[in-house]
């Protein structure tokens, strides 16, 4: 395994541009659930595909406000973990270097990560369920508050199951795909569109496609190198490697 993490610190040493993707799996260190693990306590009973979508906020718009601000807490007390410290560190050492995140939690930013494109928005962001513009909403203390402008129910920031994505995130990390020499998946299970194809878009485009994970996953076909370790420790070492002159 060192010798796998020694060619990816030659290729990061030679490269100019690099991608790193990254799913729920990174933050899984830092304590936040991923959506396919077992979830805990009172919300064990529901899976997160039944409240993150429209239609279970138009259903029961108290039930999925009620379990996104526990998810929100869970966030607030959460930190980043050495491999988002890793990654921000590495952002100064390579002419282009940017995260691409599924995550909705903010940890790259607050590890220290400047170029960071959210593909999934974020949780502390909130948005009118009707128009789908940010609000801040004068009743926080609403189940959920609503829409200062028309009154519509306040719902989270992120994308949810069955919906679009942000154009200009798409586009940005199309464009940041098609010219990288290196991709990092890190964490994300190949199987939620579109990041599931920016593996076979940055290869077929020759770049470098590197998979982290302790499983494998639908994109591992695609990687020309698997580390089968959790994102912190692989990360980690990879910082440490890339410290050795
Ligand atoms: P996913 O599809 O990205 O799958 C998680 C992947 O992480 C799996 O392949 C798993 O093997 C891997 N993994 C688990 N622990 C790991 C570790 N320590 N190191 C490296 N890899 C590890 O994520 P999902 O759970 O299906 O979530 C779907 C969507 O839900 C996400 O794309 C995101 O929008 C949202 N979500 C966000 C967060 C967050 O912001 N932290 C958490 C859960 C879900």
């Amino acid at each position: 395994m060192s010798e796998s993490i020694d060619e990816l610190a030659t290729r990061l040493r030679d490269a100019r541009s690099v991608v790193v993707l990254t799913g729920a799996g990174m933050a899984a260190e830092s304590g936040i659930p991923t959506f396919r693990e077992e979830q805990t306590g009172l919300w064990a009973r529901y899976r997160p595909e039944d409240l993150a979508t429209p239609q279970a906020f138009a259903r029961n718009p108290r039930l999925v406000w009620q379990w996104y601000a526990w998810r929100r807490e869970i966030v607030r007390h959460a930190e980043p973990h050495a491999g988002h410290l890793a990654l921000a560190a590495l952002e100064g050492r390579i002419p282009s270097f940017s995260v691409v995140t599924q995550n909705v939690d903010g940890l790259h930013q607050r590890a220290g990560s400047r170029r960071v494109v959210e593909m999934h928005g974020n949780i502390f962001v909130d948005r009118c369920f009707r128009e789908g513009d940010a609000v801040v909403p004068d009743d926080p203390q609403g189940e959920p508050p609503s829409c200062p402008r028309c009154g519509g129910p306040v719902r989270p920031g992120v994308v949810w199951f069955g919906e679009s994505l942000p154009e200009e995130a798409v586009a940005r990390s199309n464009s940041l795909l098609e010219s990288c020499d290196v991709l990092l998946v890190v964490g994300s299970s190949g199987l939620v569109w579109p990041a599931a194809g920016f593996p076979g878009l940055a290869r077929s485009r020759g770049a470098w496609v590197v998979e982290i994970n302790p499983e494998p996953t639908e994109s591992s076909g695609t990687a020309h190198l698997a580390l089968r370790e959790k994102a912190g420790t692989a990360l980690a070492r990879l910082a440490e490697v890339l410290r050795e002159p």
